[in-house]
């Protein structure tokens, strides 16, 4: 016996999970909605967990991707607070973790991830945080009047936010990064020396090329982190930002197809029959990637374009997901717009010059234009969209910022 049964379920209330059910009802779905999400909150933009929300810039109700009402009245039902545990594609049921159980026509699995933890010594001392939900940074907000000395763990976006929010509040900040630069997965090398070189203007201890032994305590709360190099560093709190594993684990063990992620087709279906799946949480095939390997793109374009594309077939108006991928970071005066996949690149010119704040690194592959970091230059951002959708040519003028990046479009791949 179900509780109940609803024509679309949708697993996850964050950006993916609203993003569908809004879709779906502009394409006409009058079928039952349900959205169920394991977080107590209606869903909300998870990017300012790391920037506006805990730099205390924007309080809640204004990161909510839509007021309480717009889902009361377009009849979508909202189970928050509560996760899905178990799927049964054969009986089309999931399970909640209150013992209710569900029944779908379609099930679409938005659930994102989830922060990968330290794992090392003293990783569960009190004082040790990570951003991922809105409970982890007001959990972390909570501990700032009293604290002055912030580890950051990880050199990534949320790593380098949460650090320019540390610096802004006049906190003494280091940043441990492994790797011999920050940024070293999804950006070259102008990119982040420019970034390390920004942070330790502010003031930010950046060590690079240092792994993390361990964390030390007192009276369960953590005071050194250790490094494998050096001294002890002193920390009254630390931010954990080493990235995330897909949440899909109820699927994979009801039978679904799953790498780094689940795999999906360019609809986004998986391979159990009524389940889809996107956002953070999915596998893809992508046009803009250097090849055919599946791939997890964690950004909200990517799960707001996929979830259109679900919603769009789920109503039958047959669509295939090839959108341009776009990700932006805001650190102190410095807004970072990229365009494109940058993985695989071989060639890169800078445009413009780093000192003054506002350039572009253009990425190529065999010679074309696969990506576009820009760096205060919004204009480039724009322009350059249509560098990467034509795959043009990369050519030496490309680093002359007087010429608008418009013009080498015509310069495009046979
Ligand atoms: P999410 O938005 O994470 O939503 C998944 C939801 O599913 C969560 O609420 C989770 O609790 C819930 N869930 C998980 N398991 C279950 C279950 N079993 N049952 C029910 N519910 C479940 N992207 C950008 O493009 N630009 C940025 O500047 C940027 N900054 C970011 C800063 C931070 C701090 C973080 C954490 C992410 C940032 N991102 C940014 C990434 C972006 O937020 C994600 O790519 C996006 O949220 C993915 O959407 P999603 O729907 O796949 O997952």
């Amino acid at each position: 016996m179900t509780d109940t049964h609803y024509d679309v379920v949708i697993v996850g209330a964050g950006h993916g999970g609203a993003q569908t059910a809004i879709a779906l009802r502009q394409n006409g779905f009058v079928g039952t909605i349900a959205v169920i999400g394991a977080e107590p909150d209606l869903p909300y933009e998870r990017p300012p967990l790391s920037k506006e929300y805990l730099a205390a810039k924007k309080g809640f109700e204004r990161i909510l991707i839509r007021p309480a009402s717009f889902w009361n009245d377009r009849h979508i039902s909202m189970h928050l607070g509560c996760a899905i545990e178990k799927v049964d594609p054969a009986q089309r049921l999931v399970f909640l973790a209150d013992g209710r159980s569900m029944g779908y026509g379609d099930l679409v699995w938005c659930a994102g991830g989830n922060a990968r933890r330290l794992d090392c010594t003293g990783h569960d001392l009190g004082g040790v945080h990570y951003v991922r939900t809105r409970a982890d940074t007001d959990a972390l907000a909570a501990e700032l009047p009293s604290v002055s000395k912030v580890v950051i763990i990880g050199g990534g976006y949320i790593g380098l936010e949460a650090a320019a929010v540390m610096a802004k509040f006049g906190k003494d900040v280091t940043l441990v990064e492994a790797l011999d630069r920050v940024l070293a997965r999804v950006a070259g090398e102008p990119l982040s020396r420019f970034f390390e070189e920004k942070h330790r203007s502010e003031g930010v201890d950046v060590r690079l090329g240092t792994k993390v032994e361990c964390l030390v305590g007192e009276d369960g709360r953590v005071t050194h982190v250790e490094l494998d190099d050096g001294d002890p560093i002193p920390a009254d709190l630390v931010i954990v930002g080493i990235g995330i594993s897909p949440a899909i684990a109820p699927l994979v063990a009801a039978g679904a197809e799953a790498s780094n992620g689940l795999l999906v087709d360019a609809s986004g279906r998986t391979s159990i029959p009524h389940i889809y799946a996107l956002g953070d949480c999915a596998a893809h095939v992508n046009s803009f990637a250097p090849n055919d390997t599946p791939i997890r793109l964690e950004s909200v374009q990517n799960a707001n374009d996929q979830a259109v594309v679900v919603a769009r077939t789920i109503c039958g108006r047959g669509c295939e997901y090839d959108a341009v991928p776009w990700f932006w970071s805001n650190q102190y005066d410095v807004r970072l717009q990229t365009i494109g996949l940058s993985a695989g690149y071989d060639q890169t010119c800078v445009r413009g010059d780093p000192a003054t704040g506002s350039f572009t690194v253009v990425y190529a592959r065999k010679g074309r234009v696969i990506a576009l970091d820009c760096v205060n230059a919004t204009k480039d951002y724009v322009q350059g969209k249509r560098l990467v959708e034509v795959k043009a040519t990369i050519v030496a003028g490309m680093t002359d910022p007087q010429l608008p990046l418009k013009s080498f479009a015509m310069e495009s791949a046979a």
